[in-house]
């Protein structure tokens, strides 16, 4: 088609080909942003079409649904209706049976089946109105059909098809597209030079094709993202972490073992081979991006612990960030307890502090006196400004935004960061979420010592087990009872009223949510750990990471409108610390929710817990990247490019990537 024209390229504009003025050129470019032949190249097509399979007529009954084809001889014509809402029926036969094809609004082919006339058509079975095949069309089986039809996106005021005939013709130029990525880069992923991937995806013939194809455009949009990363990196520091400042920065032996005498339990294996590997990164040239997964109760604060005290004695500060309040002050009073009577010093900063303390604290973040600050959001502000930044840890990160951790960041000259999960996440989405290419893992939980029991129930059996656990609670048991929501029937002060005036009346109890002033929650929390306190009854303030040792009941109501990993989470709250017997989380749910809340009593693994919450949670989690800021990504799969973004590791992926900056 382009023959014709007088020399087109890449850069000419689209109306060079035939069909398109500038109407329907001014659509393509408003809607997606496409002026030029190249660009229309890179419209990658949604999907692609396979063609039906041929069928004897009497086997369509077993097709509902399908694209099919079929091949007879016409035996009858009728026409309906006038006009645009004229159908012409047409009956064909073949030797196993007959069916029909409704053709709607086009009257004119009333005269184009006569009876006798032969032909194989296609179109979808529908079983409604007798056996039809809906939608046809004919086929020429004298033309060579693609095996595959892509099928582009769709554009207001431009059908697909015509969008296909473009591109179509367009194809001709793909010899002319240059690969911006060196042979080398290419090579190291195992997929094709742009040209050949973009022919693969516009007329592919086979599937593995247009996987070839959307790999190359993927493996080029990782890349970008990690260049990015590189760059943001850099443009943080202004300097590189030079390589005289990590020398300084590794402490001896002799400071890790003052570091581990601090430590009042000693470090499993699982936790040293941790330590030594983000020792080794913190020690190398290019700032340290990790992500730590640990299952619930598997140790990662201690690990926090070490590096940060690994940086004070290298001269940097470390800055801790917790999700909730209660959290962060569990961490800083385990640092503050675990550095009794040492020169390090702490600093705390939570949404509620007086003027007076936090201005102190943000004097000694400033001046260096203090070596860790510890706190929630408000570690945030823009009054925080450090000595020295060296490394950033941020625990059960999932409540930060990115930009909020971005901005944490640039307090530092290009600090070392950690995040620590315990919801494991796939190894793709840890990079395209945290820039993290390598998850280290903690999967056995040393600070426990009982076992926990899951088991399921229903809600109006609630009361009962209240009752039930009455004398338990009495002869000084501790007892968790979440639920999901603050208000409403079965909320949380329903339930804290209804257990207060009858089951449990004449007990303590304390009712925390996240409508509390935090100073408020880590007062109860604390009267709750000293065992002033029978039950804690809570949202999911209590969730993640609440460290209280030996609690061994726990009852969850309406335990359906929690996801799994959070009910894993929730039960990771029980039988804590080395003297803990066992304990036991009943799951009070709705009747339909029992299959689904079985297979969690079943399940201890924390890593299936999260594989079975992201396959329930579907393309949804997926679309979470997006949330995050990170629109760049089309057609990158983070279930499919495991191996692609491994190969970010490979040095030759990473010198050219260096060498680009
Ligand atoms: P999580 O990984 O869920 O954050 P924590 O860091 O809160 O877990 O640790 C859970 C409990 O186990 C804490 O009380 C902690 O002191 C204890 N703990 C951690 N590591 C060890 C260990 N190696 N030996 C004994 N207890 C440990
Ligand atoms: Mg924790």
């Amino acid at each position: 088609m382009l023959r014709q024209l007088e020399t087109p390229n890449l850069l000419s504009p689209i109306t060079v080909l035939p069909g398109i003025g500038p109407k329907r050129a001014g659509l393509l470019e408003t809607q997606m942003g496409i002026k030029t032949l190249g660009q229309l190249l890179h419209l990658v097509p949604r999907r692609y079409l396979a063609p039906g399979r041929h069928l004897d007529i009497n086997e369509l009954s077993t097709a509902d649904g399908e694209l099919v084809r079929i091949s007879g001889t016409v035996t009858r014509t009728w026409v309906r209706g006038f006009g645009r809402r004229a159908v012409v029926s047409v009956e064909v036969e073949d030797e196993s049976g007959k069916c029909v094809l409704p053709w709607f609004n086009q009257p004119y082919l009333k005269n184009a089946f006569p009876p006798g006339r032969e032909l194989t058509a296609e179109g979808t079975v529908s079983l409604k109105r007798g056996v039809q095949l809906q939608s046809p069309h004919l086929i020429d089986l004298n033309v060579i059909v693609p095996p595959l039809t892509p099928i582009y996106p769709q554009a207001d005021g431009i059908p697909s098809h015509f969008l296909a005939k473009a591109i179509a013709a367009t194809r001709e130029l793909l010899g002319a597209v240059d690969d911006p990525l060196p042979v080398a880069i290419l090579e190291s992923a195992q997929v094709p030079e742009l040209n050949q991937a973009l022919q693969y995806l516009h007329a592919p013939e086979t599937t593995e094709q247009t996987e070839a194809g959307r790999r190359r455009l993927a493996w080029a949009e990782i890349l970008r993202l990690e260049l990015r990363r590189q760059r943001a990196r850099r443009e943080r520091s202004g300097v590189e972490r030079g390589p005289e400042m990590a020398e300084s920065a590794i402490p001896d032996q002799e400071v890790w073992d003052r570091i581990f005498a601090r430590i009042p339990f000693v470090l499993t294996a699982e936790q040293q081979s941790v330590l030594a590997i983000l020792r080794e990164e913190m020690a190398s040239t290019q700032p340290m991006a990790r992500l730590l997964h640990g299952e619930v109760g598997s140790g990662k604060t201690v690990i926090a612990f070490a590096l940060a005290l690994s940086e004070a004695a290298a001269g940097r500060q470390t800055a801790l960030l917790a999700p909730t309040e209660i959290l962060a002050r569990q961490h800083l009073a385990t640092f503050c307890q675990w550095l009794e009577g040492s020169q390090v010093q702490v600093a705390g900063f939570f949404g509620d502090d007086r003027p007076a303390e936090r201005r102190l604290a943000v004097r000694s973040i400033a001046a260096g006196t203090a070596h860790i600050a510890i706190g929630t959001h408000a570690l945030f502000g823009d009054d925080i400004h450090f000595a020295r930044l060296g490394l950033v840890v941020f625990d059960e990160q999932h409540r930060f935004g990115v930009r909020q951790k971005a901005k944490l960041l640039t307090k530092g000259t290009n600090p070392q960061v950690l995040t620590m999960t315990a919801t494991p996440i796939p190894r793709t989405m840890a990079w395209a979420q945290y820039g993290a290419l390598d998850p280290c893992e903690l999967r056995s939980r040393p600070g426990t010592g009982g076992e926990i029991t899951t088991e399921v129930s229903t809600m109006d059996k609630f009361h009962a087990w209240a009752e039930k656990v009455r004398p338990q609670l009495e002869s000084g048991q501790r007892c968790f009872v979440v639920a999901p929501h603050i208000d409403g029937e079965d909320g949380l002060l329903e339930i804290a009223a209804r257990l207060g005036s009858t089951e449990w009346q004449g007990l303590e109890l304390a009712v925390v949510s996240g409508r509390m002033p935090g100073a408020e929650v880590a007062a109860a929390v604390e009267r709750f750990r000293r065992g002033q306190i029978h039950a804690l009854l809570g949202t999911t303030v209590v969730e993640v990471g609440l460290d209280i040792a030996a609690i061994p009941l726990m009852a969850v109501v309406n335990a359906q409108r929690f996801g799994l990993a959070s009910l894993h989470q929730l039960r990771g709250r029980l039988a804590r610390g080395p003297k803990a017997s066992s304990g036991k989380c009943i799951l009070f749910g709705s009747d339909d929710s029992h299959h689904r809340l079985e297979l969690l009593a079943a399940c201890r693994d924390g890593f299936a817990v999260a594989a079975a919450d992201l396959a329930e949670r579907g393309p949804g989690a997926l679309k979470g990247l997006r949330q995050h800021g990170r629109s760049d990504f089309h057609l990158f799969d983070p279930l499919l490019d495991h191996d692609l973004v491994d190969c970010l590791k490979l040095s030759e992926v990473r010198t050219w990537l260096l060498q680009l900056d």
